[in-house]
């Protein structure tokens, strides 16, 4: 195939521009992929659900205190009325009936008062699971709305990239002859398309190039451009 030495340049940058497209494609994937997100809104659920049962809990203890708080009220009621029922009576028998009574009450009282001092001590402990859960659910969502906008950032940065790279390579084709670009297209498509011939090595794959092959392409005229044998890349020469 015959390329001007200018041409034969061109295609090296333009298979420089392909691998960075590639490699571009590559990291765009990758960070798609990336499971930190996903870890991080899996951790906000998880989240989410604690603060939800710790809601619920305080609201169940909250309702047990109001409760016990009337029951207490009303056996408080009931001592006060029976007081004032022991100070008005004048039958000795009525008295004993009332006194047996507050001693009864009185001990409720006492019940009802420890019950009372449990569901706080329960209820203060739950209520700090309350607050605890709160902020780990607010450090959550933000450790996600930050990953979220690093990926935004991150993924427009790689289409500028990316956009920025499509031009170049347009710009570089359209100078490239037609029938050349489209060959190397082919090759593309395929394989990379171009290597630089460094000693009797192929830039595009690798591989050693034999003496008697080396030989060969050395001799072509500088405006041949030469294939490596082994992967069938354009072989500049430098
Ligand atoms: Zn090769």
């Amino acid at each position: 195939m015959k390329a001007n030495l200018q041409d034969q340049k061109r295609l090296l940058e333009l298979v420089d521009l392909d691998l960075s497209l590639v490699r571009n494609a590559g990291d765009r994937a990758k960070l798609l992929s990336a499971t930190a997100t996903s870890e991080a809104s899996e951790k906000a659920l998880a989240v989410s659900d604690r603060l939800i049962d710790a809601r619920n809990r305080v609201g169940d203890l909250e309702l047990e205190l109001k409760r016990s708080e009337n029951d207490l009220e009303l056996v408080e009621n009931r001592i006060a009325k029976d007081n004032q029922r022991l100070s008005s009576t004048s039958s000795a028998k009525d008295a004993q009936g009332i006194e047996h009574e507050l001693t009864t009450l009185a001990k409720r009282k006492s019940e009802l008062e420890d019950a009372e001092l449990g569901i706080m001590e329960v209820l203060e402990t739950v209520r700090a699971e309350l607050s605890e859960a709160e902020a780990a659910k607010s450090a959550a969502e933000q450790e996600l709305a930050e990953l979220r906008a690093a990926l935004e950032t991150n993924t427009s940065e790689l289409d500028s990239a990316r956009a920025e790279l499509l031009s170049k390579r347009s710009a570089l084709v359209g100078l490239i002859e037609p029938e050349l670009a489209a060959a190397y297209q082919r090759k593309a498509e395929r394989n990379v398309a171009v290597g630089k011939l460094v000693g009797h090595e192929c830039g595009a794959c690798r591989l050693s190039i034999t003496a008697t092959n080396l030989e060969e392409i050395l001799t072509l005229p500088a405006d041949e451009i030469a294939e490596c044998p082994n992967c069938q890349a354009y072989l500049v020469r430098s």
